[in-house]
């Protein structure tokens, strides 16, 4: 598809429609990278602070044919926000206003580029809850989140992003804005365009404003840290949580090489971890008495299974100290080899089994693995370490990695991504994951929605 370029004529009308526009170098290369640290600098870059700018930007963008690529933190693992045709940068970190919390509606109203953190912490001080949790939540914007459906730890109890999204200001890429639901727990309205929107990776239309459920706050949680001596007994531990009954609020998994990964990044060594070759860290949340009880349930249960002493922490301290090891594993992992993560997800009961599958493909490939991740969703991270390869040979090798990874996932019942998106960097293996009919009616509805294909260009469909 041929695009139109980013000429003067065009910045001076971006220039005459948005108050922050940048053409220099500086700001076009921070723009040009994200979590993959792939670089593809845009044309321009704009900073609009209303909804009313952004429909400019787009009608400038369908005259001109020009790309334009949303972008909320920067902190995609699929290279989502990476302007891969150059064309026209949207940051929506501007938008950045908690509009409202309707305590008795239990609502949340947000622009965008509200930090994900940000919006727990406002939501917790009336003592409501917004759960989805992405590791990156003190950078990612709730509209990134809401555009690759982010998960995270709770989401195993309490699902992904889309199960609180309930309303969204849009704007098309042919520059139409309207809200496509409402903000009511049930709505059997038409088609629910809502969610049809949510993962959609930025290729179907920009978000504006979001109206997001929240829950009540659990009274307190518990975090328990179960060692064991194989990441095979580590996997068949989570299956035999699930059966005792009880129903954790995080099920993390962790391989030594991980953990070890983030202790040496924080430099911290004060968390008395007990010695293991893999980790499951099991979150009870709840009223403090039924807590203490499910823990020792789980503990009796996993007697014969853990290598070692359960650690058990309580205080507010000691848990966020644990869930800040646990966040940092990607970056930690960064900082010993540039890396691309498949982002894999089974049904829990074959998790077992693809751990096994990966490491086998680790010795196939000569590539070297870390794991870690949410088990109880069967969705772990396998950060895939460049190492010292040259360009071509990391390239070639990553890509049948890659590829068989995508496969095993499938063989096992599970499916290409489970929480970071198709992106730039996935979207060759579409077709594994998906039927035919599956891709064309996709294929159908992006043109429906982008008839000039200029939003987002190059993303989640195979060239
Ligand atoms: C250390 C680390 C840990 C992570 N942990 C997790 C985790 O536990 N769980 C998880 O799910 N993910 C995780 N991620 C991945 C990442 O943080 C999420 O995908 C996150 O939702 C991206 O948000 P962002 O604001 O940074 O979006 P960006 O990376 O800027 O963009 C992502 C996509 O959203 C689109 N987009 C952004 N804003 C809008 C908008 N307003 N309208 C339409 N489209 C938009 C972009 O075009 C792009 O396609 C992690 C990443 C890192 C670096």
């Amino acid at each position: 598809m041929q695009y139109g370029e980013v000429t003067e004529k065009v910045v001076d009308l971006l220039t005459q429609a948005v108050e922050e526009v940048y053409t220099d170098e500086d700001t076009r290369s921070i723009y040009a990278s994200d979590e993959t640290g792939l670089y593809f600098p845009p044309d321009v870059v704009v900073k609009p602070k209303t909804p009313e700018e952004i429909i400019d930007i787009v009608k400038i963008a369908n005259e001109f044919r020009i790309p334009i690529t949303p972008r909320g933190g920067g902190t995609g693992l699929s290279g989502g926000a990476l302007p891969v045709h150059g064309g026209i940068l949207i940051s929506m970190e501007k938008l950045n206003n908690i509009i409202d919390i309707d305590t008795v509606s239990g609502l949340v109203f947000t622009e965008p580029g509200v930090i994900t953190q940000v919006l727990q912490e406002a939501v917790a001080r009336e003592g409501l809850y917004y759960p989805p949790d992405p590791a990156s939540r003190g950078s990612c914007f709730i509209g990134g989140n809401i555009s690759e459906d982010s998960a995270g730890p709770h989401a195993f109890k309490y699902g992904t992003t889309r199960v609180y999204v309930m309303n969204l200001e849009i704007i098309t890429p042919t520059g139409e804005r309207f809200w496509t639901g409402s903000n009511t727990t049930k709505n059997t309205t038409g088609y629910n365009i809502t969610q049809a929107l949510v993962g959609s990776e930025g290729t179907l239309a920009i978000f504006t404003k979001a109206v997001l459920k929240l829950i009540s706050l659990p009274e307190d949680s518990l975090l328990l840290v179960l060692p064991f001596d194989s990441v095979e007994k580590a996997t068949n531990a989570v299956g035999k949580i699930m059966q005792s009954g009880i129903m954790p609020s995080a099920i993390e998994f962790m391989e030594k090489d991980a953990l070890e990964a983030a202790r040496s990044y924080l430099q911290d060594v004060s968390v008395a971890l007990p010695p293991a070759n893999a980790m499951l860290w099991v979150e009870l949340d709840g009223e403090t008495e039924t807590l203490f009880k499910q823990a020792e349930k789980i503990s009796n249960v996993l007697a014969n299974d853990v290598y070692g002493d359960v650690l058990f922490a309580h205080s507010d301290t000691e848990k966020e100290r644990l869930w800040q090891l646990r966040r940092v594993i990607g970056l930690a992992v960064k900082t010993i080899s540039p890396y691309v993560d498949a982002d894999t997800i089974v049904p829990r009961k074959n998790l077992p089994l693809l751990l096994k599958k990966v490491k086998n493909l680790e010795k196939i490939h000569g590539l070297k693995t870390i794991c870690y991740g949410h088990a109880g969703d069967g969705n772990i991270h396998v950060n895939i370490l460049r190492g010292n390869l040259d360009e071509k040979t990391w390239s070639e090798k990553l890509n049948k990695m890659l590829d068989d990874i995508t496969k095993v996932c499938v063989e096992l019942g599970g499916t290409l991504a489970g929480e970071h998106g198709t992106g730039l960097i996935h979207r060759k293996r579409l077709p594994l994951a998906i039927s035919k009919s599956h891709l064309n009616i996709m294929k159908q509805i992006k043109k429906v929605w982008d008839p000039l294909n200029i939003l987002n260009p190059g993303k989640i469909f195979p060239e």
